[in-house]
């Protein structure tokens, strides 16, 4: 078994873009927004902040109360829209109730949506375009890539099916040539369908909620899941069962999360450049 470390290929990745960026004339800028006051929001949005830091990105950070209302919101992501330092805007999901959180995804500029989760940008990666991909699931291929781990031809199986991790990276495997089944809450003989995968992706939010009994001998073994348990991160996955019939396998913490953050300085640093052109 191999273990995938995420945070040793996000340290790689940052340290590309550092460089990167001190070759650009101007500093590129994330405009990040967070409504309400959740505990693990506000740790990912010190930890953002902190990385623009380490690598010379501007970060501005709104930080809205808990009872900002939609209109409030949509019209701070209208003037970050037009605002020329910002080159990325991120609105930390979730937002609270009184809020439609997908209008207020649409609203951020195509061109400055570093999270991909605007619907152009969405539906670019569902017709193979080129576009700003939810850091996440791209994190998860980078991963995989830098392991060259062989994507082509393979059975992939993805436990979840959100709009901000599963399905785009259904289509990201997809566009790798795998051949991909994605699973959700109503899906029949879970087990089994796990069973069949080369690359298993758990993407559920339940702790330990992937088993050795549903991991297939030499399979790949990704963990998207966050779970806060007494204050410890779980994953999705029974790391120490299944670690004995995986081939490589991610950790939580130190696993798919720095991806994520990493992948998301690559976006910034790419609205920066597509910006410039
Ligand atoms: P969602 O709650 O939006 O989606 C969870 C998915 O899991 C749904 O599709 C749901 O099915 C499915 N599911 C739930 N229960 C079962 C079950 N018993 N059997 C099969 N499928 C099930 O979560 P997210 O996609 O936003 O996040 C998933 C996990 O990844 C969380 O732990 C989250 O914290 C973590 N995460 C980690 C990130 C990172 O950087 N590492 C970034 C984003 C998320 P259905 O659609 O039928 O309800």
């Amino acid at each position: 078994m191999k273990l995938i470390d995420g945070k040793l290929i996000s340290a790689e990745i940052q340290e590309r873009l550092k460089q990167d960026i001190e070759k650009l004339e101007k500093k590129p800028g994330l405009a990040v927004i967070l409504v309400g006051e959740d505990p693990a929001s506000c740790v990912y949005v010190r930890n953002k902040e902190k990385m623009c830091q380490k690598l010379g990105i501007q970060s501005l950070v709104y930080r809205l109360p808990a009872e900002t209302t939609e209109e409030e919101l949509l019209k701070l992501i209208d003037e970050l829209n037009i605002n020329e330092e910002v080159d990325g805007i991120l609105l930390q999901h979730p937002v609270p109730a009184q809020i439609d959180e997908r209008k207020a995804f649409n609203k951020i500029a195509p061109e400055k949506d570093v999270d991909g989760f605007h619907m152009i940008n969405r539906g670019k990666l569902a017709i193979g375009e080129d576009c700003f991909v939810a850091c996440t699931p791209l994190g998860v291929i980078t991963m995989l890539k830098h392991e060259n781990i062989e994507i082509e031809g393979k059975r992939a199986v993805i436990v979840g099916r959100s709009n901000i991790v599963g399905k785009p990276l259904y289509e990201l495997l997809l566009k790798e040539n795998a051949t991909v089944t994605v699973c959700h809450s109503k899906t029949k003989n879970l087990k089994e369908v796990c069973a069949e995968a080369d690359i298993l992706i758990a993407a559920i939010g339940k702790p330990k909620f992937v088993t050795a009994d549903m991991v297939k001998e030499g399979a790949v073994v990704v963990d998207v899941g966050i779970n806060r348990i007494d204050g410890k991160l779980i994953g999705d996955v029974d790391f120490e069962n299944v670690k004995e019939k995986a081939s490589y396998i991610t950790p939580v913490p130190g696993g798919v999360g720095p991806m994520t953050m990493a992948t998301l300085m690559e976006n910034v640093l790419k609205a920066y450049q597509l910006r410039k052109k």
